[in-house]
C-alpha cells in the first residue's frame, strides 16, 4: 500500500514525498481509512511505530477544505489529549510538519508555565489544540476554550494518562465536549480501566493494533 491508495488531499501528499515517507507504516494502513470514514477508533500501538501521523494526517485532510480560505474564523475543531508537554510539543511538531502546505493553526497548552502567551496564541485563533489535561481544564474554567466547534478529539498515550493520575480529568474533559464528535483513542497498552473509557465515551469505535 502506498500514501496514494489512501486518498489523501495532494498538499499531505507533497510533504510525504519531502519527508521521503516511502509507504504507510502498518497502524497508519489500519487506522488511516477508518479515521477518513469517521468512525470513533481504538489504536493500540506504541510510540515509534508512526501513531502521531496515523492521527494527524487524516485529521488534516478533513480540516483542509473546513479551514481552507485564509480569512476563514479559527476555531477550535481539534483537541488532542496528551500526558505530557513532551509529547504534546511531539504532536505540534507532527501537525506543523504534515500541515506545512494547509491552512491549518496548532498549538499547545501545558502547566507550569505563564498562562498568558498561551492566552494570547489562543485569543489568535487556532484549529488544532494540543493540551494536557490540567491546563485544559483550567484555561475552560476561566472560559478561554470554546469546545462548541469541536469535531475531533484525539486521546494520546491513554495508558500515561492513567499511570499519571490524569484519568479523571481525561473523563471531566470529554464531558465538556460536544456529543456529536469523533474520538480516537491510543494506548501502548490496555489496561481494563482504558477498556472502560473506551465504553463510556466512543461511539462503536473500531480496533486496530499494531
Ligand atoms: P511516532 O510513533 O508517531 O512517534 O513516530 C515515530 C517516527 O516515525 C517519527 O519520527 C515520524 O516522523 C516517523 N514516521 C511516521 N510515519 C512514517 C512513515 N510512514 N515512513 C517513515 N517514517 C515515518
Amino acid at each position: 500500500m502506498t500514501f496514494q491508495d489512501l486518498n489523501l488531499h495532494r498538499n499531505i501528499l507533497q510533504v510525504l514525498a519531502e519527508e521521503n515517507y516511502t509507504e504507510p507504516t502498518p497502524i497508519q494502513q489500519q487506522a488511516i481509512p477508518i479515521i477518513l470514514e469517521e468512525d470513533d477508533l481504538v489504536g493500540c500501538a506504541q510510540t515509534g511505530t508512526g501513531k502521531t501521523a496515523a492521527f494527524a494526517i487524516p485529521i488534516l485532510n478533513y480540516l483542509h477544505p473546513i479551514v481552507g480560505s485564509k480569512n476563514k474564523r479559527k476555531v477550535i475543531r481539534t483537541l488532542v489529549l496528551a500526558p505530557t508537554r513532551e509529547l504534546a510539543h511531539q504532536i505540534l511538531d507532527s501537525f506543523d510538519t504534515y500541515g506545512k502546505y494547509m491552512n491549518t493553526k496548532a498549538m499547545v497548552i501545558y502547566g507550569g508555565v505563564n498562562q498568558v502567551p498561551q492566552v494570547q496564541l489562543l485569543k489568535e485563533g487556532v484549529d488544532i489544540l494540543i493540551a494536557t489535561p490540567g491546563r485544559f481544564l483550567d484555561l475552560h474554567k476561566q472560559r478561554f476554550l470554546d469546545m462548541n466547534h469541536l469535531h475531533h478529539l484525539v486521546i494520546d498515550e491513554a495508558d500515561q494518562m492513567l499511570d499519571m493520575g490524569f484519568i479523571n480529568d481525561v473523563k471531566k474533559i470529554i464531558k465538556l465536549l460536544p456529543e456529536n464528535r469523533q474520538t480516537l483513542l491510543f494506548s501502548a497498552t490496555m489496561p481494563v480501566a482504558i477498556r472502560e473509557l473506551a465504553d463510556q465515551f466512543l461511539k462503536k469505535p473500531k480496533f486496530v493494533s499494531v
